[in-house]
């Protein structure tokens, strides 16, 4: 497709492959003690891993079908990281103190034989003996499908992305008129072979879904006996793609005074450290829900994610513009394990990275030239 038909709103891309840095090996790697932090002094306790940066979903806000059409150039299969390579650097990850792996993309499901991938990662240990909380985000087309198999493999819960429950209106979300039911066939197939309790994740575009608010919530309190956790999330500035703009996004504390006059809702205390979403509970006893407020009130002070790029990068931030070339260190400077462990630990003490409490208070902005790495290609 030419430059000229692509709708205004939409940035095309040159390469969104961007830069990114080969990672120093220390001359004297420090050895892994579980306890590593970064410059701000948060640790590293969650790391999330692109499989693939192919979708099979055009969802606008995140692939629009304008700039990931026919000729959008996915990258090969070699440039991949294969299963063994994941698996590598997961464990030097969970060495430094990673206790939660998510999967993710792009949609993970499309990668062929992720169950194989999830049972190596499910063998993972923490240094004090803990298998990891490993987990998945998946749009539930092919849930319903993989469930069983996922589940065999090791995984413990999934994260459903559905955004709305009017048929038209996620059909439309979607770009590729999947059907409302198929996800929510996706998510019963999960709770059925024990994958629960599911999350719900629905991005919320003013204008777009928001009249799917209190739907949604109705629907997953209603029929699921508390086994299914809603979250809504802001819709984010991420990439440079999807002609985000602040009048789109929903607030969470709207979106919680519109649910408000619905249900009766208190706050929870969080559960651990680190959690991007503030939980809320229906005072009936139906149930809780979440949001996740990362444009309008940042979490940053707490941020424990690192990612890793489906080529084997490690970007410290969502809205990064480089990532730092883990592969490289792999694949062609055949380094050990101790080396490649002290390369991330240089990196993860180095990160002070706190774009969207930057952005709250108007200083977060793109340096010249650069664009911000597309959530697809990171991970969600
Ligand atoms: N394909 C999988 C899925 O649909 O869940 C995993 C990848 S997707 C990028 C991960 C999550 O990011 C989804 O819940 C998606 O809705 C969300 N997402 C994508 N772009 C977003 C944006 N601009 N703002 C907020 N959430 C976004």
């Amino acid at each position: 497709m030419g430059e000229a038909s692509i709708p205004p709103s939409v940035i095309p891309i040159a390469d969104l492959r961007y830069r990114a840095a080969v990672p120093v090996i220390p001359a004297t790697p420090r050895p892994a003690t579980g306890q590593l932090s970064d410059a701000l002094g948060r640790p590293l306790r969650d790391l999330r891993i692109s499989v693939t940066d192919r979708c099979n979903f055009r969802c606008s806000y995140c692939m629009p079908k304008e700039v990931f059409d026919r000729d959008y150039a996915f990258l090969p299969q070699t440039s991949l990281l294969s299963f063994e390579e994941i698996t590598r650097l997961a464990s030097l990850f969970v060495g430094h103190g990673v206790q939660k792996i998510r999967l993710t993309g792009g949609e993970p499901l499309l990668r062929r034989h992720l169950e194989t991938l999830v049972s190596m990662l499910a063998e993972l240990r923490t240094p004090d003996g803990r298998p990891l909380d490993l987990t998945l985000t998946t749009n539930g087309s092919l849930l319903a499908r993989k469930a069983q198999a996922l589940h065999d493999a090791g995984l413990r819960r999934v994260t459903v992305s559905l955004d709305a429950l009017d048929d038209p209106i996620f059909r439309r979300m979607n770009d590729v008129d999947f059907p409302v039911a198929d996800v929510l066939a996706g998510i019963d197939a999960a709770l059925a072979v024990g994958l629960g309790p599911v999350k719900v994740n629905m991005v919320v575009k003013r204008g777009t879904n928001d009249g799917e608010i209190v739907p949604m919530a109705r629907h997953f309190r209603e029929h699921y006996g508390g086994r299914v956790v809603l979250r809504f999330i802001e819709y984010m500035d991420v990439g440079s793609t999807n002609g985000w703009r602040m009048d789109h996004v929903l607030p969470s504390a709207e979106l919680i005074e519109q649910l408000g006059a619905t249900f009766a809702l208190e706050p929870l205390e969080a559960q651990v450290a680190g959690e991007t979403a503030q939980r809320w509970r229906y005072l009936d006893g139906g149930g809780e829900i979440g949001v996740i407020s990362s444009v309008t009130q940042a979490f940053c002070h707490d941020c424990n994610r690192a990612r890793l790029s489906t080529e084997g990068r490690m970007y410290l931030c969502l809205f990064a513009h480089h990532g730092h070339d883990l592969r490289h260190l792999l694949r062609q400077a055949g380094a050990s394990d101790a080396e490649v462990s002290g390369a991330i630990a240089e990196i993860w003490s180095g990160r002070s990275d706190r774009y969207s409490e930057l952005r709250g208070r108007g200083m977060a902005s793109a340096s010249a030239g650069e664009r911000k790495v597309e959530m697809h290609y990171i991970g969600g």
